[in-house]
């Protein structure tokens, strides 16, 4: 459980601007509420595991709004842990939040749980790892027939331009009369070796979005399951124009994404108010021209490296 990475990873959150700026995602905080409200059968008087609470803030969230019987909210990072205590002291939520510092995978609760409710989403989703930490708290502390919060999530997936980038390196065929192609090319692969988490503007899409992973009910996933995810996507575009790359972003369902068409979610694609995720971009290294109503087919491969699992390579083969 104490893998490469983790001490980078838990270190990251062993930081107050990280939670403030989590807490201040709205699109983010909101959907928990709204999930909360929309579930309150499932929470009021029942018992809620909250896993990674960071600030505590969706365990006491589940507490006041969601009027829970008892929420363990567990933290790994000991700082984050007190801060969460002083935050629920101070709200007076103490009687029935208890904070548990520690690893989910190492600590003992009292008892089993009817509810897990956990913000373990990452950049393209699965970022991080955490989810897998979910998925053994599920299995080892939710009752039988408890609830999952989110309970479905899927990685989505366009063809984006990325316009004054490409003028710039552009620029570089024909400088003052020279041929520099070289240095352009240089630069974009510099530039553009990492996948970049970026804001991508909904003009920039040159195709409809389509579904790339579909990690299905979260109720049954196995742990394990998000090792290595690859899937074949079509994409028709819409517009002529220039593809620079791939954008990931996902959305999570409070309720199944795929059938429920008025289930409680968190979208974090272009089009929706923006979020701390913003969007991933895969770069092709070269500026293919499509023309409007093409078939644009790729292989998407996201697999967790074997250096840091709290990363994945993120392969496009076009
Ligand atoms: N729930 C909070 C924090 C989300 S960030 C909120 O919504 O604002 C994820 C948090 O989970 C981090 O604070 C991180 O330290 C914690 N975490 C990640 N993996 C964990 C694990 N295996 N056990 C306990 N805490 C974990």
């Amino acid at each position: 459980l104490d893998g490469p990475g983790d001490e980078d990873y838990f270190g990251a959150y062993d930081s107050l601007s990280v939670h403030a700026l989590m807490l201040s995602d709205e699109p983010r905080v909101g959907v928990y509420l709204a999930a909360i409200k929309a579930n309150l059968e499932s929470i009021q008087d029942k018992v809620v595991l909250d896993v990674g609470a960071g600030s505590g803030i969706l365990s006491m969230l589940a507490a006041k709004h969601g009027a829970a019987a008892r929420v363990y909210a567990v933290e790994a990072v000991p700082g984050m842990a007190s801060l969460a205590r002083d935050l629920v002291l101070r709200n007076g939520l103490q009687d029935r939040v208890t904070v548990i510092q520690g690893r989910i995978e190492d600590v003992e609760l009292p008892e089993k749980v009817d509810v897990i409710i956990s913000e373990w989403m990452g950049f393209y989703l699965v970022h991080e790892s955490m989810l897998e930490s979910v998925l053994v708290a599920r299995d080892r502390w939710l009752k039988p027939g408890g609830v999952m919060m989110p309970s479905s999530a899927r990685i989505w997936a366009a063809p984006v331009e990325v316009e004054p980038l490409r003028r710039e390196i552009e620029r570089y065929s024909n400088l003052h009369g020279l041929d520099l192609s070289p240095v352009g090319e240089a630069e974009l692969a510099r530039r553009l070796r990492e996948p970049q988490v970026e804001t991508i503007e909904a003009h920039r899409l040159l195709a409809a979005p389509v579904l790339a992973v579909d990690l299905g009910d979260l109720h049954s996933l196995k742990c394990g399951g998000t090792a290595e995810f690859s899937s074949q996507v079509s994409f028709f575009t819409l517009r002529a124009g220039h593809a620079a790359g791939i954008a990931f972003w996902f959305d999570v369902g409070f309720g199944k994404l795929s059938t429920d068409k008025n289930v409680v979610k968190l979208n974090t694609d272009p089009g929706s108010p923006p979020t701390h995720w913003q969007q991933t971009v895969v770069y092709l290294g070269v500026f293919a021209p499509v023309e409007a109503g093409e078939e644009l087919s790729a292989l998407v491969k996201l697999k967790q490296s074997e250096e840091n699992p709290r990363q994945y390579d993120i392969t496009v083969y076009t």
